[in-house]
């Protein structure tokens, strides 16, 4: 079992946890980075990126990912492998604990440790990933332009996502298992007067079906949760949006959470209420969850990170000084 001390620890290596490991790095702080049981973050799972900036043709989601982490290794980031089951954050240094009893301690500890969107657990559904069944319409829905898509889900997210689509598909019809929406109102009304929408009231998707040849999604197996009733209903797209789940069941009690379980925030900083702590991506962030804005915030929780520091050193500077 081995201590692994930095200035900066970071917990978490999608966008946000390795962007602020190259800032971290190029700053001089010899950022740590503890991957976690997905190594690369939810970008690793997709397949086609056309919206991250800097690159004119489609780029691949884990391609993307192996460069930011080629590129943060080459400023001099440390990548490590575990998985961590305990916090400490009662300072002055910040530990984690990786489950073979590796300790990491750090000066400072940014939080990326992202979300995981929730996902039907239905079968056909993970075998059609990447092949007409995905979780986010604002990474894939460009790809089923003039095609026949769904969404799956009743709150805001289905509502967004059901709207957004509506800029590549004529035919978008919202699947949800209840008769009435969790949604705010205001989205609602945008979803009942658009033409391009159609509402699927209770019924829940038992089964996504594979078109026999092409192997992509081709229909799904429905149920009506009032009736009991089956039927099929014929899609090229189906997009699961029935809400994410940040990863923050390490912080619960240490860290202030929302109702949801995101940590909170400062507002427009990644500042937590624990000085020297941050909180960067997906696991503060349930409104935008971009790669590029967890990314954003990601290095702006290594200048927060780098000025903590710098105060820090002040503060004790002027303590010797006066003792
Ligand atoms: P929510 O938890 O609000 O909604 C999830 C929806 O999915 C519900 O309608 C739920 O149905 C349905 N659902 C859950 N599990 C299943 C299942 N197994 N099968 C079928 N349907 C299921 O998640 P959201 O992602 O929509 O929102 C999360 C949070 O983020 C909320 O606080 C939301 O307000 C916020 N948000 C805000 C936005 C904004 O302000 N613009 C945009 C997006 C999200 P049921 O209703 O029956 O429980």
């Amino acid at each position: 079992m081995a201590t692994h001390t930095t200035r900066m620890l970071i917990i978490g290596s999608g966008p946000a946890g390795l962007t602020a490991a190259i800032y971290g790095a190029r700053a001089g702080m010899e950022p740590i980075v503890v991957q976690g049981l997905q190594p690369g973050g939810q970008l690793t799972i997709t397949t086609d990126v056309e919206n991250y900036p800097g690159f004119r043709d489609v780029i691949q989601g884990p391609w993307l990912m192996e460069e930011m982490q080629a590129q943060a290794e080459h400023v001099g980031t440390r990548m490590l492998w575990d998985t961590i089951v305990e916090v400490d954050l009662s300072g002055p240094m910040f530990r984690a604990i990786g489950d073979g009893g590796d300790v990491y301690e750090g000066e400072t500890l940014v939080i990326a440790t992202g979300a995981q969107a929730k996902w039907l657990h239905v079968p056909g559904e993970q075998e059609l990933s990447g092949k007409g069944v995905s979780a986010c319409a604002t990474c894939d829905g460009f790809f089923y332009r003039g095609k026949k898509v769904v969404v799956i889900g009743g709150g805001n997210t289905a509502v967004e996502e059901a709207l957004y689509l509506t800029n590549h598909s004529e035919d978008v019809t919202l699947i949800h298992r209840r008769d009435s929406l969790r949604s705010e109102k205001i989205l609602q009304d945008r979803l009942m007067a658009n033409p391009r929408i159609s509402v699927l009231w209770n019924k829940r998707v038992e089964r996504f079906v594979a078109h026999p040849e092409a192997g992509d999604l081709r229909a799904l197996e429905l149920i009506d949760t009032e009736t009991g009733e089956k039927s099929e209903f014929e899609t090229e797209g189906a997009f699961v949006a029935i809400g994410h789940a940040p990863s923050t069941e390490l912080f619960k009690g240490k860290l202030e959470m929302d109702s949801s379980g995101y940590l909170i925030v400062e507002p427009g900083t990644p500042r937590t209420a624990i000085p020297g702590v941050f909180a960067c991506g997906d696991v503060m962030d349930h409104t935008y969850r971009q790669a590029v804005t967890a990314a954003g915030v990601g290095c702006m929780a290594a200048l927060d990170a780098e000025r903590y520091l710098a105060e820090k050193a002040f503060a004790e500077k002027v303590t010797e000084a006066a003792e």
